[in-house]
């Protein structure tokens, strides 16, 4: 099966979109991610996927930690900025959250203590316990056959909290 056939498959999939923050000491990264998944209950555990080439997989081995941010629909540069689509040098203001940098306007920030790693294929799974939980209001960004998409049923009555 070529490579092509496996993104449009899982693309079919619908998802969020999360940007994935970690910090060593005062030096920030941020990654834009969808393989997210919420894992345990007792324990509280998510987990994320990260890819071997890329940066991340050594900033959350060094920190022990990440936090996910879940973006909100009007945030779709934020998810390009961080997944290397938009390269215009921009700086971020973080907020910090439990020692942590998560994003201003994330509809959702759950901070985490890596308790387990597994390699699994050419990807990283970090499972982290979750130590911190903030949400907002409003509605998700979502990604659909490798493009965004805002969900159609949300109106502005209707909120999540
Ligand atoms: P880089 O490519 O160096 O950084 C990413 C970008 O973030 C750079 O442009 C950089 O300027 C910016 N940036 C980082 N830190 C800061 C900061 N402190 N201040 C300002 N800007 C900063 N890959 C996966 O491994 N797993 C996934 O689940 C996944 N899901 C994805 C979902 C979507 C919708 C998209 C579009 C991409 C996804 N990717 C995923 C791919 C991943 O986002 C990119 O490969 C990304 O470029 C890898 O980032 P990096 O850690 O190698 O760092
Ligand atoms: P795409 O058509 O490549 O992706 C569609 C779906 O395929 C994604 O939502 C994801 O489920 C899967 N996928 C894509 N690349 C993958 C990878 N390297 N490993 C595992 N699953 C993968 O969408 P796109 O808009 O062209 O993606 C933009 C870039 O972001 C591409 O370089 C893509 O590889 C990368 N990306 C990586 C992951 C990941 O590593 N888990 C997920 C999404 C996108």
């Amino acid at each position: 099966m070529d490579d092509r056939a496996f993104r449009n498959a899982m693309g079919q999939f619908v998802t969020g979109v999360t940007v994935i923050t970690t910090n060593v000491g005062d030096e920030t990264h941020g990654m834009t991610a969808n393989a997210f998944l919420s894992v345990s209950l007792n324990p509280k555990l998510v987990l994320v996927s990260i890819g071997e080439k890329a940066k991340m997989l050594q900033k959350i081995k060094d920190a022990g930690h990440y936090a996910v941010n879940f973006l909100a629909e009007d945030q779709q540069e934020i998810s390009m900025l961080f997944a290397g689509q938009i390269k215009d040098g921009r700086s971020v203001d973080f907020e910090w959250l439990n020692g942590m940098p998560v994003i201003p306007g994330a509809i959702g920030r759950v901070t985490c203590q890596v308790v387990n790693e597994y390699v699994v294929g050419d990807h990283t799974f970090f499972v982290g316990e979750v130590t911190g939980i903030e949400l907002n209001d409003g509605a998700p960004l979502i990604y659909f056959q490798g493009k965004y998409r805002e969900l159609a049923s949300m109106n502005e009555n209707e909120t999540l909290l």
